[in-house]
């Protein structure tokens, strides 16, 4: 499955948005640093007011969302790259994820220490940001070297991974992080991916902000959405004080309390879906009378990858998928209007799968 990483400063309210997240008090909230030592793996249902339009119309009996994975990972501070702390811990777990949900302190509170000693989250984004891009710095300039060498015996692959990988040692000697280098070729992009840098992953920023400041952000928001915004990165603003009272409540009261708040949504359901876009993934649909369920695929996948989602022996024996999209399913009342309109098709192995599409697929056993 796809994993993100919650990471940030000690005191931020990680854990506390984790728990809120998986409704779990798994990882306990606590005021002071290096509380967090296990990573807790919690698995959040991805909400998609699209699958409830679907079981309906198909009289599906039951609803199964598709799932992200988010891990609470350990404490990280100033030093980690030189094993302090849980230093060396976060960085392996981070290595393992697919994308990193950066939790930012931007709410005041004289009762709750900050390890740095003032609210920053500018410099505390950049603190971060340096422990893992020293890192990379540290791996690579033992890796490229060895791959230089032995591109120079002749092995190609190692020729092409000097170049990309050489080239993220450049960035990261000024001081950038390794996201911003540019593959050549496909062989290239995949050498890269292989590396897994820790600054080579996407970055949603989450600005934790005061009750007060949940709807329209504060001024260190608004700081950080502008580091974003110049990084090509994404970031939301959320509450975790009220995220951690949200899911305490009874499900009808929660709307209520929101819309008091002035809030159009959980900032839980805007992290998830952040995640999401981040990682890069879009959802299709299967139907039936038993249960109406969304599955998850890296934009781009073909049919027979999308089939694999949900059974490698569908991918393996994949003939063809029988589709329609989202919004011809809904328009013409379920399968059989958009078969009778024509919006029902068959469709090979070279289809590229969309966003909503409804699908069915066809296999050998
Ligand atoms: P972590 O170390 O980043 O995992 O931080 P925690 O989630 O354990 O939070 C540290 C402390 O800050 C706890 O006492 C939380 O109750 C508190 N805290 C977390 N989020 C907020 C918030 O939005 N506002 C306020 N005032 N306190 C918060």
């Amino acid at each position: 499955g796809f994993k993100c990483g919650i990471v940030g400063l000690p005191n931020v309210g990680k854990s506390t948005l984790f728990n809120a997240l998986t409704e779990t008090q798994a990882a306990q909230a606590a005021n002071y640093p290096f509380c967090t030592i296990e990573p807790n793996v919690g698995n959040v249902a991805v909400p998609d007011p699209r699958l409830y339009e679907i079981a309906k119309i198909g009289g599906s009996a039951k609803i199964i969302e598709t799932q992200l994975a988010f891990v609470d990972i350990a404490g990280l501070v100033r030093g980690a790259s030189k094993g302090e702390g849980l230093g060396n811990q976060f960085l392996a777990n981070i290595r393992e994820v697919d994308a990193i949900v950066h939790v930012l302190r931007c709410f005041e509170d004289d009762d709750i220490t900050h390890v740095e000693g003032k609210i920053d989250p500018i410099a505390d984004a950049e603190t971060v940001e340096t422990e893992l891009m020293l890192s990379d710095l540290e791996s690579l300039e033992k890796r490229v070297p060895a791959l230089l060498k032995k591109g120079q015996q002749g092995d190609k692959e190692s020729k092409a991974a000097a170049a990309v990988l050489g080239q993220a040692l450049d960035l990261l000697r000024e001081g950038k992080p390794a996201r911003l280098t540019k593959p050549r070729d496909e062989e290239e992009e995949r050498l890269f991916a292989q590396a897994q840098l820790l600054t080579s992953k996407p970055v949603l920023y989450v600005c934790n902000v005061d009750e007060a400041s949940a709807a329209e952000g504060n001024a260190f928001s608004a700081r950080v959405f502008e580091k974003a915004k110049a990084e090509g990165a994404s970031a939301v603003i959320v509450s975790a004080a009220i995220e951690a009272e949200l899911v305490t409540m009874p499900v009808e009261e929660r709307g209520e309390y929101l819309e008091a708040l002035g809030l159009a949504e959980a900032g839980l359901a805007r992290i998830i879906r952040a995640g999401y876009a981040l990682l890069g993934l879009i959802t299709f649909f299967t139907v039936g009378p038993k249960e109406a369920r969304a599955w998850t695929v890296n934009k781009g996948s073909r049919a027979p990858q999308a089939a694999g989602a949900i059974h490698s022996d569908f991918e393996k024996g994949f003939i063809r998928a029988e589709t329609m999209a989202y919004a011809d399913y809904v328009k013409f009342g379920g399968e059989a209007g958009a078969k009778e309109a024509g919006k029902w098709r068959a469709e090979g192995k070279d289809y590229v799968t969309q966003d909503g599409d409804i699908m069915l697929f066809r296999f050998n056993v």
